[in-house]
């Protein structure tokens, strides 16, 4: 019932996966990030990784082919009545209409799109900032949100790192890529009225409070009716 198929939309550094842990834990939903399978992907050395190296280092998107390809997979390993929650993916047009199309297929859809906006200079101040946990993926920022033990995890204690393409230059590249090619998302969803807007400025809770505010009134109506 209520909000299963949902997803996150919003420029690098707004607070996808920082949300998203919280998210997915509250709500029962599968958390899927196509920036933590690249990653992944890259360290391992597989054929994907071979494939979306040089893209994710430049701040370009992947190839849409490949990256819909890895995330219809993800989706049909669960079971249909599962709930999902998509960070970082779809970030075009010719993304969002495969997703419909691999949800189709188990009769599933996207119930709520969750918009975080921040402004610029924010986000790269974010962004430069950002420390994530080898091994869980977690993100921190070494000013607002660092871990209570020097460069290691809260959650696991994995070991923190900064990633390559958290440089400013890199980032200015990535948020030129979010207006050009994912911003237009917003009016996709809006017109199938799903889209949530959310204020990202502030602290965690104070965005995830809002974030639940939202999630809440589509758990409240019927499936299959608009959030
Ligand atoms: P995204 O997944 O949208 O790229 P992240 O969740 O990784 O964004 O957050 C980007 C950076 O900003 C991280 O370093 C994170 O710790 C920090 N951050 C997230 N939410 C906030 C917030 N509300 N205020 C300040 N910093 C935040
Ligand atoms: P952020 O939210 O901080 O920009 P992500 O971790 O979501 O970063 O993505 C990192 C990189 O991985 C992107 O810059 C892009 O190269 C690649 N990537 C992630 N998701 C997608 C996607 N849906 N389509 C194409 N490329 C993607
Ligand atoms: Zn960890």
């Amino acid at each position: 019932m209520g909000a299963r198929g949902v997803i996150l939309l919003g420029p690098p550094g707004a607070g996808k996966g920082t949300q998203a842990e919280r998210i997915s834990k509250d709500y029962g939903l599968v958390h899927i990030s196509t920036g933590d399978m690249l990653r992944d992907a890259v360290a391992r050395g597989t054929s994907l990784g071979r494939q979306a190296k040089r893209f994710m280092d430049a701040g370009e998107l992947a190839p849409d082919e490949v990256v819909a390809g890895i995330v219809a997979e993800r989706l049909a390993e669960s079971a249909p009545g599962q709930g999902f929650l998509l960070d970082g993916f779809p970030r075009s047009l010719s993304q969002a209409e495969a997703l419909d199309e691999a949800l189709a297929d188990s009769g599933r859809s996207v119930d709520l799109a969750l918009s975080i906006q921040v402004p610029e200079e924010e986000l790269v101040r974010r962004l430069t900032g950002r420390r994530l946990c080898a091994d869980c993926a977690r993100p921190y920022h070494v000013e607002f949100g660092p871990p209570q033990v020097a460069d290691r995890c809260d959650q696991c204690g994995g070991r923190l790192y900064q990633r390559s393409d958290d440089t400013e230059e890199t980032v200015r590249n990535r948020l030129a890529v979010y207006r050009d090619q994912t911003e237009p998302l917003n009016g996709y969803y809006r017109s199938r009225g799903v889209l949530a807007g959310i204020d990202g400025t502030g602290r965690p809770d104070e965005v995830y409070a809002r974030i639940r505010r939202s999630l809440d009134r589509v758990q409240g109506s019927e499936p299959g009716q608009p959030a």
